[in-house]
């Protein structure tokens, strides 16, 4: 090959995806929906042909962080439901009734002007009660002394006019953290989302749909199962223990030996003259920087699949290409394909080099990186 037509390409395989859909849906109890959280453009994978995929498949719900990405998918004629777990600002809460979409529902006063202004329309919006057992983050705070107003208060949200309460749910801060203390604190949570519910109960309050179950929760508290689950990491089969349930990477980021050079031991690599070769060295140049996602962090600290074997980095990370020493890979040769992460590279290593977690290098790989969809 003298040509590569793309410096670097991600590729999206359908068939892993629903196999993971599969395998997460037979793990959770009978009768348990299933919610695929597609935020963030489904963590990189491309938000329409993941909610395609899932809508085929059967699941029942879906999520993303905001009305651009929920009005994104019905655009592309996602009809499922789907839930927006971050904040909408109000004035939209025509556009959410419109297109059929369920809002998160953070605390009393934000139920106030969703109520209002759908009152105004003479219209009902579905929503879900976000509960805060302990994130800190978003929703109804009933930890410790707060449970009690925290439960006042979300039962005069769920008697609004205006308002359909389709479901509550909390999230957890360390489901996915190992050690005693974490798992306390997430069973403490489970203990108070379940104790809010009841509280609300006796006061009449029915929620058909309550969850709590992300990717940490389905690993490690199958018991929380309630009635849905809702994993994002391991659809995508990443996470450190996404192998142990048979579940398959879904993206893999590849891109191609543009040229191989020699070099003298002594040879400075890169910005930065950081790396030095310490032999003859068979030094291979990618298409691929960190403007395409592959963090700079990394330099020096990570490795890429090519034939033959893992080929280690060298020198600083570029914006639109890296180096590997291919001295010992003599099969490896210019235009071979190279594998960034994906079923050979593993992106938790990467991750680990990178001082992040897989989410986020997941997400980082840039719309300059085009995505196909092929099984591999
Ligand atoms: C992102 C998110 C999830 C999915 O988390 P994973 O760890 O990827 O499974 C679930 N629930 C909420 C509220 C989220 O924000």
């Amino acid at each position: 090959m003298t040509e590569f037509e793309k410096r670097c390409w991600a590729e999206i395989s359908p068939d892993n995806l629903l196999h993971n859909y599969r395998t997460l849906r037979r793990a959770l109890p009978e009768g348990c929906r299933f919610l695929g959280v597609v935020k963030a453009d489904a963590y990189g994978h491309g938000a329409v042909q993941t909610a395609g995929i899932l809508e085929k498949a059967g699941a029942d719900y879906l999520a993303v962080a905001c009305l651009d990405e929920a009005l994104g998918l019905r655009a592309e004629g996602i009809e499922m439901p789907i839930l927006i777990l971050g904040h909408t600002a109000t004035a939209y809460t025509g556009a959410l009734i419109e297109h059929g979409i369920t809002q998160a529902v953070a605390g009393l006063a934000e139920a106030e002007r969703f109520s209002a202004v759908a009152q105004a329309l003479g219209r009902t919006l579905r929503v879900h009660m976000a509960v805060d057992t302990g994130m800190s983050r978003l929703g109804f705070l009933c930890t410790g002394a707060d449970f009690e107003t925290g439960v006042t208060e979300l039962v005069r949200a769920c008697r609004l006019p205006g308002l359909e309460v389709e479901g509550v749910f909390t999230h957890f801060a360390v489901s996915d953290e190992e050690g005693e203390e974490n798992e306390r604190y997430t069973r403490e949570q489970y203990r108070c989302f379940l104790a809010v519910i009841e509280a609300a109960g006796t006061q009449g309050i029915r929620f058909p749909i309550r969850h709590c179950m992300n990717t940490g929760a389905l690993l490690h508290y199958p018991e929380f199962a309630l009635d849905m689950a809702r994993p994002g990491l391991l659809l995508y089969g990443y996470g450190d223990e996404a192998g142990k349930l048979g579940l398959r990477p879904c993206m893999r980021v590849m891109t191609r030996i543009h040229t191989i050079k020699h070099y003298a031991p002594g040879t400075t690599i890169s910005y930065g003259r950081r790396f030095t070769t310490a032999r003859e060295t068979r030094m291979g140049v990618l298409g691929i920087g960190y403007a395409d996602g592959l963090p700079r962090l990394c330099s020096d600290k990570c490795s890429f699949a090519v034939a033959g074997g893992m080929a280690p980095q060298r020198g600083r990370i570029c914006m639109d290409m890296c180096m590997v020493d291919l001295t010992d890979l003599p099969g490896a040769e210019r235009g071979d394909e190279v594998e960034i992460f994906g079923p050979r590279a593993d992106l938790n290593a990467l991750s680990r080099a990178a001082q992040t977690i897989p989410y986020e290098l997941l997400c980082a790989v840039s719309k300059r990186v085009p995505r196909e969809l092929k099984n591999f």
